[in-house]
């Protein structure tokens, strides 16, 4: 009797569990009556026989049918190093990242428009004050932190990272760098909180690489008041930005010095760079400076020349590194998941093992970019980074960023050029970061002067 009741139980609960709709597709195909007599009638040995032929076409069509181990680009989970606070601000920044940003980043990037809306949303992060203080100075763990910000962006969107980086890296470090008490009294408080945007204006239309020794920006003193002329190009965020710094050549000691160029100066000009193919997000403008007048007060009179310059470049590199990590990290993940979802041959494109190998390929240099950074934004906060360190960074990253997003394309067939599968914009946006902040070529010398004593500058 009992054995009768634990019968019936296991109907009801398998009654239960029956898909009707699934039931009745499968009617139109096959004699239920028919193949329900069969197998009631077969005996243990052929019933057992019959499901392990079952599971292993399930296996051959779907998979083992087991869960599969979870998609993330933290092979060596690098967030079991990271403080309670930082992995506090990178929860924060990953859900800005994936509520705010993913949704618009190829409709923005096809637009070839910053959303200026996005400002309003990352100031309610309060992220900046995680990296430095309202004086100037860093928070003791500023790189690791700015770090994990960057690379957390640059997973979603580059763009968004690089106009982080631009206000919160170049200009903010221009500030602090070059900027008298009251003028960083002034603004920093202000560039913290995202009251307003800065942008960096260094490069010129014909001096890129060589702006250390040919900078053509000139500046004169007129009494209280320098007059500036000359063009920089590629300014981000220069086409919205309320402060521009820019640096322009004293045309009577030859020194570099700093501005603080507010849009509404008179001689001031900016016009967008249009028909970019890479950071289409990001707003690069095109500067003008034509008898520009900027008064004393925006002076950035507390700087060392050149060599102040060179710094605020050294401490921005590192975070620029940042970026090909987020980025390579991004576009694994992204071809990890494809891997899973795409199937060809009847299986997922992930049980092939040339697929396995570039996934593996791909994580294998998200992982070293990702050790190589943490280990030198602790440098960074020991203060014991030098040049040559954040430039072999910068070399490692956007050469190993370039050949990963370069696989993730390709292993997404013909998909891979497509927007809207996301890796065709980090493939495109890889390229700016190679050429960025001193491109691979003149990183690649200045870790070649450190290591061989030469220098292979002219
Ligand atoms: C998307 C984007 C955003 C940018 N944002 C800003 C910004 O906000 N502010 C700003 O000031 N600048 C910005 N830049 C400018 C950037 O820093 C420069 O593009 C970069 O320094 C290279 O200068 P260039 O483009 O003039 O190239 P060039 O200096 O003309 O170089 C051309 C090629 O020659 C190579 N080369 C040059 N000299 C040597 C050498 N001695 N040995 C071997 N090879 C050499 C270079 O590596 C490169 O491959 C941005 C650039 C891009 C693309």
């Amino acid at each position: 009797m009992a054995a009768n009741f634990n019968d019936l139980g296991q109907l009801m609960k398998l009654a239960q569990n029956i898909d009707m709709k699934q039931l009745a597709n499968l009617s139109e195909k096959v004699n239920l009556e028919e193949l329900i007599g069969m197998v009631s009638s077969m005996d243990e040995r052929t019933l057992a026989q019959m499901t392990n032929f079952m599971r292993k076409q399930k296996r051959a069509k779907n998979g083992d049918g087991r869960e599969l181990p979870p998609v993330t680009g933290d092979f060596f989970d690098l967030r079991s190093t990271f403080s309670d606070e930082q992995r506090a601000v990178q929860d924060t920044v990953r859900d800005f990242m994936e509520t705010h940003v993913q949704p618009i980043a190829n409709e923005y990037w096809q637009k070839d428009t910053f959303p200026r809306h996005l400002i309003d949303e990352m100031r309610k992060l309060h992220i900046l004050p995680k990296i430095f203080h309202a004086d100037g100075t860093r928070t003791h763990d500023a790189a690791v932190m700015e770090g994990i910000v960057t690379m957390e962006m640059a997973r979603i969107d580059v763009s968004t990272a690089t106009f982080f980086g631009v206000h919160g890296g170049l200009a903010l470090w221009s500030m602090v760098m070059a900027g008298t008490e009251e003028q960083k009294q002034e603004w920093l408080p202000k560039m913290l909180n995202l009251d307003v945007i800065g942008a960096f204006g260094l490069t010129e239309p014909k001096v890129g690489s060589a702006i250390s020794q040919g900078m053509r920006t000139t500046c004169r003193r007129e009494g209280d008041t320098w007059v500036l002329n000359g063009e920089k190009k590629w300014i981000g965020n220069a086409t919205f930005a309320d402060m521009i710094i820019i640096w322009a050549r004293d045309e009577d000691t030859d020194e570099v010095r700093g501005f603080l160029v507010r849009p509404e100066n008179p001689g001031y000009h900016v016009d967008k760079i249009e028909n970019k193919i890479a950071l289409r997000m990001v707003e690069n403008g095109h500067v003008t400076l034509t008898d520009c007048a900027v008064p004393e007060s925006d002076h950035l009179s507390a700087m060392n020349g050149w060599s102040t310059v060179a710094e605020i470049l050294r401490q921005t590199r590192a975070g620029v590194a940042w970026q090909g990590v987020g980025c390579a990290m991004g576009a694994y993940e992204h071809s990890a998941r494809y891997a899973r979802k795409r199937k060809q041959f009847g299986r997922p494109i992930g049980a092939f093992q040339l697929i396995q190998d570039k996934l593996v390929f791909m994580l294998g240099n998200v992982t070293a970019m990702q050790t190589m950074c943490l280990r030198l934004a602790e440098m960074q906060d020991a203060g014991t980074m030098r040049d040559e360190h954040a430039s072999l960074a910068k070399v490692f990253t956007a050469a190993r960023c370039r050949d990963t997003v370069a696989l993730a394309r390709d292993l997404h067939g013909g998909n891979g050029i497509l927007l809207e599968h996301d890796v065709a914009r980090f493939f495109c946006d890889t390229e700016a970061i190679y050429s960025y902040e001193g491109t691979n070529e003149i990183n690649s010398l200045v870790v070649g002067r450190a290591i061989t004593g030469q220098s292979a500058f002219a």
